[in-house]
């Protein structure tokens, strides 16, 4: 029996050039676990194909395999299902696109859908008559669940973590319980054309080496944040990967793919100390030459330089940490209160034991003042990150965000498909969206100028720059993220053009 994974073609503002790609990790975990079982699979990573762009109005475009080409493969493949993923709200339009395009033809292909926002609003997805069935939560067991009921020509109705239309209506069952040993999966790799992605031109976006891949080693946050949806997948129970497990799987990916970058795409890769300890250790032990980072952010309460050194010492070169506001209001707002002093002095830790320093932000939430902002905006100024990402707050479904929003009719129905974290439509209490996307804009080029005058004091360039320049490939690094930075803030210049060149010609 064949079952065909696919990550849809992605919906982009026309100014967007290409697409940040990441490994499609849910899709090829429980590719792995259908496998195991005797299903044939494949995974169809559309938006992988950057190359294809098409437009679709004045303002968006569409990248990734056309729907013919769709059509083709599974002409080709004949499977007996279809799962599509729908990651996040802005992401429904893309996978229904592709549903209501492959339903009609392909009548007797099961269609599912999995996901964040799919988990979140099952009643709502399901209104779409193409979809038979939503996966609700973490996908590995549902999945395998529902190949074998069709395989068996069984009943879905009482399948656990499923939500489907029957006679009566849609019926959504009560969830399956969480995988307790994440051991006991892993993602299937050997389905994926790893040089495909190796040569995409934003594998290595921001990165300090090519070959970049993507892996978990922890799933599950007992965080409340207001704005994430995390939990509707994977819970509020934090549950990892052993050490040995994630190192194994680090050395699999650098000697028989040659990976040479990791992305850790945990929410709370340092929860547990001696986990994040062991794992270095035995990065260290092996003498595995990597370069990783955290681009999702860590968790602060953990951290230490004990443990910033020995992140450091097995090839961790970047971290990112959630701050998210510099107002306490807007903090306890958002459900994550930190005590800023001791952020800046573990940023300042990072900078010494030889660490770039990320942090995310995110304005407009919807009762927040222009001076709640500008609280962030000095902190931003003044803390010692080497570079921010600053969000405009979206309400994803699944998240209490999402209900405030609605809360004060802030938003229609159905989610604006052309709004974004970087380019916002949602208007709040007090600012309308053009007014928060100009302070957004301004934020950032004031934090470049800022930064570059603060560089003036020989002191703080030294801190901040100078000392974690300790070989050739640092200096690189330096060099590319200037690019990249040029590249962000000046678009479509010649820097961008040679700085692309530079990186696929000379950094392999
Ligand atoms: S944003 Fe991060 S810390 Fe907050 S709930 Fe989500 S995963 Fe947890």
């Amino acid at each position: 029996m064949n079952i065909l994974f696919v990550n849809p073609p992605q919906t982009v503002p026309v100014t967007e050039r290409c697409l940040n790609i990441k490994f499609p990790l849910g899709l090829m975990y429980m590719a792995d676990t259908l496998e195991k079982n005797g299903f044939t699979l494949k995974i169809l990573d559309c938006p992988l194909h950057y190359r294809i762009r098409r437009s679709l109005n004045a303002q968006l475009d569409k990248i990734g395999l056309l729907p013919e080409q769709i059509k083709k493969t599974i002409e080709d493949f004949r499977p007996d299902i279809i799962g599509v993923s729908c990651a996040y709200s802005p992401y429904e339009c893309d996978s229904f696109d592709i549903i209501n395009y492959i339903k009609p033809l392909f009548r007797h292909i099961f269609i599912v859908v999995g996901g964040a926002h799919s988990s979140a609003n099952p009643e709502y997805v399901l209104r779409n008559l193409n979809i038979d069935a939503v996966v609700i939560g973490e996908g590995e067991e549902v999945m395998l669940d529902i190949a074998r009921r069709i395989r068996d020509h069984l009943s879905l109705n009482d399948t656990p973590g499923i939500a489907l239309r029957t006679d009566n209506g849609v019926r959504v069952n009560e969830r399956r319980g969480y995988i307790a040993d994440l051991d006991t999966v892993k993602p299937a790799w050997h389905l994926l054309d790893m040089q495909q992605y190796f040569n995409h031109p934003y594998n290595a976006n921001a990165t300090m080496r090519c070959n970049t891949v993507d892996i978990v080693t922890s799933r599950g946050c007992p965080g409340h944040c207001v704005f994430c949806s995390i939990h509707t997948v994977w819970g509020r129970k934090w549950r990892a990967r052993s050490p040995l497990n994630v190192v194994d799987e680090m050395e699999m990916l650098m000697t028989r793919y040659g990976a040479r970058q990791i992305r850790i795409q945990d929410d709370n890769l340092t929860l547990d100390k001696r986990r994040i300890m062991a794992i270095c250790d035995e990065i260290v032990k092996r003498k595995l030459d990597i370069r990783w980072d955290t681009p999702n952010g860590v968790a602060i309460g953990t951290l230490d330089k004990e443990t910033l050194l020995k992140m450091k010492t097995s090839g961790c070169y970047r971290i990112t940490f959630g701050i998210e506001s510099g107002c306490k209001r807007i903090q306890r707002y958002i459900g994550k209160v930190l005590d800023l002093t001791r952020v800046n002095e573990l940023m300042l830790c990072c900078h010494r034991v030889g660490m770039w320093v990320c942090a995310t932000f995110i304005i407009g939430f919807p009762d927040e003042t222009r001076e709640e902002i500008r609280e962030t905006e000095n902190y931003i100024l003044t803390c010692p990150v080497n570079f921010p990402f600053i969000y405009v707050a979206q309400p994803l479904k699944g998240t209490d965000l999402c209900h405030d929003f609605e809360k004060h009719n802030l938003k229609p129905a159905e989610f604006i498909e052309t709004s974004s974290i970087m380019q916002t439509k949602y208007n709040t209490l007090h600012l309308t969206s053009t007014e928060l996307n100009r302070i957004h804009s301004r934020l950032y080029k004031a934090f470049v100028v800022r930064k570059a005058l603060s560089y003036l004091n020989p002191r703080k360039f030294y801190r901040e720059m100078l000392s974690k320049i300790r070989s050739w490939e640092d200096v690189a690094y330096v060099l590319h993220m200037f690019l990249e930075l040029l590249n962000f803030m000046i678009p479509a210049t010649l820097v961008y053009r040679v700085g692309k060149i530079w990186k696929h010609g000379n950094r392999r």
